[in-house]
């Protein structure tokens, strides 16, 4: 079937094409034409075109931004003309990627090297700048944190739920005598899984704030960095390494005093402005908003922007024809320190945070300059050259440390 277009607008179009991805498992895959100003969508057998269309319709124009000052504010631009390559397919001849499962990537070589780079890059720059101290998280979250977070009214479309078999004999003994005689399968779940309560989760600080219920802090209050394995569920969005439903989030987090979150932040901004100059990405930073998956998402997405509660770094992927957010500046005003009891010279902190995604950054980077660390920016390969002689080094050393 196919709907026409109203729009053409491309924030508007990228909108669109995400939330798509979630209006039915009767939509087996899309296309959206803008020059054709059409979407065209692929049905599967006996699927209700109707409600397809009533959907479709529905998303269009939730994300129809025209009565609201969507502005974006661009605070720095480099553009750089740069050959439309392949990186993905690139990643997994020369094995520096393997896919693992929808969405899930190992990777290795030079790939898993730039990763570890990008972590040296923030620790080295931002953590030291900001004195961050150091936590460790767990990789899943209670539901009810999400909750009191207001996740789940933002985001429903991309949680990634746990859960364990019943703790019930019968279902135990039926479960493994059934993968030994007939092997593992999806349905041998039905109905034998506990009820959840734990998710995995979408995003790295959630468990600073749950982990400080009811502190007060000093002024100006504190800073602290992690790195998360999250899991963000983005349907048919699992392409190339764009989108992941399993990957890495590194964030340095303030809470505190407004004044000290709004320094920190801003001072952050410079730094990776700063980066993105050294290693001469082809790049955007500007205001942004996070894709509310709500019929307010208007409402929801103009507040965020005219706020300026968001801004990303956006690189260029040539071969995509587009950008991907590879790093955020976030700032929640009170919301974390009222949900939580933080507070701080006695009134409820507020919190801001800076995040980059890992995996984003090897992509885009070798969508950008290609396979050959000679032929990158002189910065980057600098960077990455006295890394990679560092590590050789210092490896080995470790490694025949007597016990
Ligand atoms: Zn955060």
């Amino acid at each position: 079937m196919t709907i026409d277009l109203e729009q053409l607008d491309a924030d508007y179009l990228a909108q669109v094409r995400y939330a798509l991805a979630f209006i039915s498992e009767d939509v087996v895959s899309y296309d959206i034409d803008a020059a054709a100003k059409k979407i065209t969508i692929e049905l599967g057998p006996g699927a209700d075109e109707a409600e397809v269309r009533t959907r479709v319709g529905e998303i269009l124009s939730r994300y129809d931004q025209s009565q609201f000052g969507m502005k974006t504010v661009v605070d720095f631009e480099q553009k750089r003309d740069l050959p439309a390559l392949d990186a993905w397919a690139g990643m997994l001849e020369r094995r520096w990627a393997t896919p693992v499962g929808d969405g899930h990537v190992v990777l290795r070589g030079p790939a898993a090297l730039l990763m570890a780079l990008v972590d040296h890059k923030v620790d080295s720059i931002f953590a030291e700048e900001f004195g961050a101290e150091l936590e460790y998280f767990p990789s899943t979250i209670k539901s009810e944190t999400l909750h009191r977070c207001n996740h789940f009214t933002s985001f429903p479309e991309h949680m990634d739920f746990v859960a364990h078999l019943k703790q019930d004999l019968g279902v135990l003994k039926h479960f493994s005598d059934s993968c030994r005689d007939k092997g593992w399968s999806p349905e041998l779940h039905d109905g034998t899984m506990s009820r959840s309560d734990f998710a995995i989760s979408p995003s790295c600080c959630y468990h600073a704030y749950e982990a400080m219920e009811g502190w007060e802090l000093e002024k100006p209050g504190r800073c602290l960095t992690a790195t998360l394995h999250c899991h963000r569920y983005e349907g048919a969005n699992h392409k190339y390494m764009s989108r992941l439903r399993a990957f890495t989030m590194r964030e340095v987090v303030w809470v505190g005093h407004p004044a000290y979150i709004i320094s920190g932040r801003a001072r952050a901004e410079q730094l990776i402005i700063q980066w993105a100059k050294d290693w001469e990405l082809s790049c955007r930073f500007e205001t942004a908003n996070d894709m509310f998956f709500t019929d307010d998402y208007a409402v929801k997405a103009s507040f965020q922007r005219q706020q300026q509660g968001k801004k990303e770094l956006r690189l260029d992927v040539p071969s995509e024809g587009r950008s991907i957010s590879c790093f955020s500046s976030n700032f929640h005003s009170t919301t974390f320190g009222k949900a939580f009891g933080i507070s701080v010279a006695g009134r409820p902190a507020t919190s801001g945070c800076i995040a980059w995604g890992y995996e984003r950054w090897v992509y885009a980077l070798l969508s950008q300059f290609g396979f050959r660390p000679e032929e990158w920016p002189a910065g980057l390969r600098d960077d990455y050259e006295r890394f990679v002689r560092d590590r050789r080094t210092t490896l080995p050393a470790r490694a025949a440390t007597p016990e």
